[in-house]
């Protein structure tokens, strides 16, 4: 899936995990904006299709493949492999959590300055960081096995998992508005919750699963077959049918803010 899906469910699922801080706003939204960067975190292994790649990693590591091949290869450090992993995500958490650490305590002087103090007042935004990394990978798995066969999703094991190609890359964004709908909905309990008095935990965690289960049924619905495996001939038509299925889906207004919305973004979306 793209960028912005990602980007956009790690900060659905931080308005849950948000829901359950007790510290006012301030926190509330630390955990929203961490567990979003938690939800785009995995995509940084497509930094191989980056065009200066070669001359500067390739070069400082003596790589001996070519950034595109190095993208497309089954290396641990090409796309959909260590990274879109579940032992990543919990390295990654550590990793910036101990970098998060040390800024706040080392440069702003902030307290608890403790490591496991500091880890356990920040238990919810790792919670959040994590949840968003592994909805990340979740999310991966229906689009299409290309040369990976999905996501090595239980990395050191040589195994990938998913890779169905019940969607195409993009253009999913009956999803993106369902995950925008959850964001919106959860940010306006969180905030309805500060006059009315109602269970705010179990409702935005209700509009969470409702949303999931809303975008694995248009997921799983698709009137098309994406699948592939290695590389596609197909790719301008599998491209066209799946714009043709949003057209269905949407109706052709909306398709058309989407579509000019989509023309816009500097990624593919
Ligand atoms: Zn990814």
């Amino acid at each position: 899936m793209d960028i912005l899906i990602h980007s956009f469910s790690g900060l659905a699922v931080g308005t849950v995990v948000a829901s359950f801080s007790k510290r006012g706003w301030k926190d509330r939204a630390k955990i929203i904006a961490i567990s979003g960067f938690g939800g785009a975190l995995p995509d940084l292994d497509a930094i191989s299709l980056w065009s200066g790649f070669d001359s500067t990693f390739g070069t400082f590591f003596n790589l001996d493949h070519s950034g595109k091949g190095i993208y497309s290869a089954k290396f641990w450090y090409s796309h959909h492999a260590f990274l879109h992993s579940i032992a990543a995500a919990f390295f990654m958490a550590a990793l910036f959590g101990l970098f998060g650490w040390m800024v706040e305590t080392k440069i702003f002087k902030s307290k608890p300055n403790q490591l496991r103090s500091w880890g356990k007042r920040n238990r919810l935004t790792f919670l959040g960081f994590v949840l968003g990394y592994l909805l990340h990978l979740l999310e991966d798995m229906p689009t299409p096995a290309s040369t990976w066969g999905g996501v090595n999703l239980f990395w050191p094991s040589p195994a990938y998992v998913g890779g169905t190609g019940d969607i195409w890359w993009w253009n999913n964004y009956d999803i993106f508005l369902i995950v925008v709908g959850v964001i919106f909905a959860n940010l306006f309990l969180i905030l309805a919750r500060r006059f009315f008095h109602f269970r705010l935990r179990q409702l935005s965690l209700g509009v969470f699963i409702f949303g999931f289960s809303l975008a694995v049924y248009q997921i799983k619905t698709r009137p098309y077959d994406f699948a592939y495996s290695g590389h596609t001939t197909q790719y301008t038509e599998f491209e066209s049918k799946s714009k043709e299925i949003q057209k269905e889906i949407l109706g052709d207004k909306l398709y058309r803010v989407m579509e000019r919305f989509d023309r816009r973004l500097p990624v593919y979306f």
